[in-house]
């Protein structure tokens, strides 16, 4: 088959075998790949809306035995400038961003063994009780691996803790390259790629919402890129449980693993494959916290209908060395700016019309 006969197909929702995947990869142009994934794009979402959440991340805790090579955020454990807040302090944030209109909190943070799971039921109670329009879409594998194994419980036993306690939805977190040559290079001790996997079948089994995430930009080469695609393709054939994916990359400048930063052009290509690749995933977002705004405008057109939220607080990406901000109006302007109609989402992807547009 021709490359643009492949584009086509794909533009119209065709299934890429991995070869295929492989082959868009390297030997398409960027805009006409980019041109495939905006067509189908379109046609799973055929309005020009760009949902976005108003959101925040609360890191709660940077303690993490986990030591990922990639991270600058971490601190071992007693460490001097190891933190873990109180639940005063992470209800303060979560009033804090409740107070500017946030519909979704995100608590993440290291995976710290000195915290038991009534720590998180205690805490997510709280902000149920507290906070009660609020979506808790928080913590990662990671951190319910980490649980599982101080507590010793199944996973299946901590994900419906914390779901009785009023955890919503899981997050992608923590899925960097879903292949175990990477992940032995980069974070050795993390979980492998089946038990990622394995955790988000059981939060889907439990009819939570999931996420799927791509941290690329690593050593990982464009075949294990494709590979990951493959592997949340699979995963989303059997259960359906993720809403999105969100490809963003990996910021090196204050990091153990060093390396150089992926230009506007690779990110682009990297949107554009994913859209293609993954039929069966409903939404694709414009992670613009790394990347930037201005490349978040493009991302709309390379397959993305979502420009992720506010995160009104950040710190695992902004210790990286990265100071990209964006206020809610800034969202709506450069939606608007690049053509398409802004609309507020929760974590469910319901859009929100009771909630104003800071731009209306
Ligand atoms: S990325 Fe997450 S799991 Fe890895 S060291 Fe940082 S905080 Fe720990």
């Amino acid at each position: 088959m021709s490359l643009p006969e492949l584009l086509d197909r794909a533009a119209a929702g065709g299934r890429l075998s991995f070869d295929e995947g492989v082959r868009l990869y390297h030997e398409a142009d960027l805009h006409d790949l980019g041109a495939a994934a905006h067509a189908r794009r379109m046609q799973l979402h055929p309005s020009n809306v760009v949902t976005y959440v108003i959101d925040t991340t609360v890191n709660y805790t940077n303690v993490c035995n986990v030591h990922c090579t990639f991270c600058a955020f971490f601190r071992p454990e007693h460490h001097q400038e190891g933190y873990t807040m109180s639940h005063d302090e992470v209800i303060a944030r979560v009033r804090r961003a409740a107070d500017q209109g946030a519909t979704q909190i995100m608590i993440q943070g290291g995976v710290n063994p000195e915290l038991r799971i009534e720590w998180f039921e205690q805490l997510f109670g709280r902000v149920r009780a507290e906070f009660p329009h609020v979506d808790l879409h928080s913590l990662s594998v990671s951190e319910i691996v980490g649980l599982a194994t101080v507590e010793a419980l199944p996973i299946p036993e901590i994900l419906r803790r914390l779901k009785a306690a009023g955890m919503k939805s899981l997050p992608g977190a923590g899925a960097e390259i879903l292949v175990e040559r990477v992940r032995k290079r980069i974070s050795a001790r993390k979980v492998k790629p089946e038990e990622w996997l394995g955790v988000m079948r059981e939060a889907q089994r439990l009819g939570m919402p999931t996420t799927a995430t791509m941290m690329f930009g690593s050593i990982e080469t464009a075949e294990e890129r494709i590979e990951h695609l493959h592997v949340v393709r699979e995963l989303q054939d059997e259960m359906e449980g993720f809403t999105a994916f969100i490809p963003w990359y990996y910021i090196p400048f204050k990091t153990p693993l060093r390396g150089k930063e992926a230009t506007g052009l690779e990110y682009l290509r990297v949107l554009a494959i994913s859209r293609l690749y993954l039929d069966n995933v409903p939404h694709l977002q414009a992670s613009w916290l790394t990347p930037g705004l201005k490349m978040g405008q493009l991302a709309l057109f390379y397959g993305c209908d979502d420009m992720g939220g506010t995160i009104i607080e950040e710190r695992v990406v902004h210790d990286a060395g990265n100071t990209n901000e964006a206020s809610r109006r800034d969202l709506e302007d450069a939606i608007r700016e690049a053509g398409f109609v802004p609309a507020i989402r929760d974590t469910y992807w319901n859009i929100r019309s009771d909630y104003a547009l800071a731009t209306a």
